[in-house]
């Protein structure tokens, strides 16, 4: 059975729901085209996959749109994605070029006919060129830290975003100096989904056995897309200096999004780290494993997510919903979500990491404490309804052409 709005009143009351639906009347009419580069993996076609159906529901005429690339044009924006987040080095011209011929046969493919076209991340940024045809709003939703980007690939890229009506960030830390509006907006992780909906012990158990995880053993994990950003091999060695005095395993579980070719590379350096070691699991999980997830998360004794640097994290967000205690980076969209020895524990090293993971196994009240307070957390502010209801004003603000006041 489809997920319906009125579903979520039990999590987040009636008023909530009421008010989406009052800010989506207000909308009638109108159009949204969403544009992004992957159907499956990763935190946007994570996000968009809950958002589209709940904005038709409420009523919001909307369409997703994905556009298409070759290996190479995956290369490149994969590269600027790390020039973005602070990677250093020069890019090739030719990465540059790629991007560009792929963006032009995306014009080619792509039908625009939204009022306001909503895109996300740089793989298909410059398709603002078309806005000079159509009298569409453009907005530009950026998901990744934007802190400290390189210069090259930020020059290029910014003067595609001042084309923009408005650009979207999840952390004041990533707002930068732009001549077009900024608003701020959080992500979130819908309650009801088959990756955070409630599930029985057994399923729990049954996935661990499948697994061959033990579940009377503490179980640490993280879970990551293969990618060096996530530091996955910093997890290893931070379970290393855990491991001789406390008998716990490791799980790291990824899959692949089909917008990110490093992925394999990064596996394979995994796998040479993890040698033969019997209590760590290396888990290739299919895009379409939700369930699965969510019982490893639920299953799991300490969620990591060691990231060097993040967007906003929703492992993090999903792991805190199930009242697990998280150990996770300073970067990113992490710190607003975990305070530290509140909703859960922040840390800067492998050496911290490692410390971390032996506090909360010697303090199982503690991490229970942390997993609550995270729990509540994560109601309050990071829930999906709140994530509509920030979007229907963006819409509205943006389609009425205010100075950012929506008068209902
Ligand atoms: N995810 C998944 N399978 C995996 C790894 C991650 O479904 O093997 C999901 C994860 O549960 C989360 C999203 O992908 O919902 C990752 O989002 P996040 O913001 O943590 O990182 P991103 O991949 O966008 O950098």
């Amino acid at each position: 059975m489809p997920i319906r709005l009125e579903d979520y009143t039990s999590i987040v009351g009636t008023y909530v729901i009421e008010e989406l639906r009052l800010l989506a009347e207000k909308l009638a009419g109108k159009t949204i085209q969403t544009i992004n580069s992957t159907a499956v993996g990763g935190g946007v076609a994570e996000i968009l996959h809950r958002l589209v159906p709940l904005l038709s529901e409420l009523g919001v005429q909307i369409r997703w749109d994905v556009i298409r690339g070759g290996t190479a044009f995956f290369e490149a924006t994969k590269s600027f994605h790390n020039s973005l987040q602070g990677e250093a080095g020069q890019l090739s011209e030719d990465i540059f070029k790629v991007f560009l011929e792929t963006t032009e046969q995306n014009l080619r493919l792509i039908e625009f006919y939204g009022d306001i076209i909503f895109v996300h991340d740089p793989q298909p940024i410059a398709l603002v060129k078309e806005r000079y045809k159509g009298h569409a709003h453009w907005v530009w939703r950026c998901h990744i830290d934007l802190s400290n980007p390189q210069a090259q690939v930020w020059d290029f890229l910014r003067p595609f975003v001042e084309q923009y009506d408005a650009a979207v960030f999840s952390s004041a830390n990533f707002a930068q100096p732009l001549k077009v509006k900024q608003y701020l907006i959080a992500p979130s992780i819908d309650p009801l989904s088959d990756k955070n909906k409630e599930l029985t012990q057994e399923f729990i158990r049954d996935f661990l056995e499948k697994y061959q995880i033990d579940p009377k053993r503490p179980i640490i994990t993280q879970i990551s897309r293969f990618d060096h950003f996530k530091d996955p091999i910093g997890v290893i060695k931070a379970f290393r200096q855990v491991r001789p005095n406390f008998d716990c395993q490791l799980v790291l579980a990824g899959g692949e999004a089909t917008d990110d070719p490093e992925g394999a590379q990064v596996l394979q350096e995994v796998q040479a780290e993890a040698g033969k070691d019997k209590d760590i699991h290396l888990l290739l999980l299919p895009p379409t494993a939700d369930l699965e997830i969510n019982a490893l998360q639920r299953g799991s004794t300490i969620i990591i997510q060691k990231s060097l640097r993040e967007g906003f994290g929703l492992t993090v967000t999903e792991a805190l919903w199930k009242g697990k205690p998280v150990i996770a980076s300073a970067v990113g969209g992490i710190t607003l979500q975990i305070k530290h020895n509140l909703t859960g524990i922040l840390v800067h090293s492998i050496e911290g990491t490692a410390y971390a993971i032996k506090n909360l196994l010697t303090n199982p009240e503690y991490a229970r404490k942390l997993g609550e307070n995270g729990r509540e957390h994560v109601r309050q502010h990071y829930l999906l309804t709140r994530h509509l209801k920030d979007y229907l004003l963006l819409f509205l603000a943006i389609d009425r052409g205010t100075d950012g006041i929506v008068y209902l």
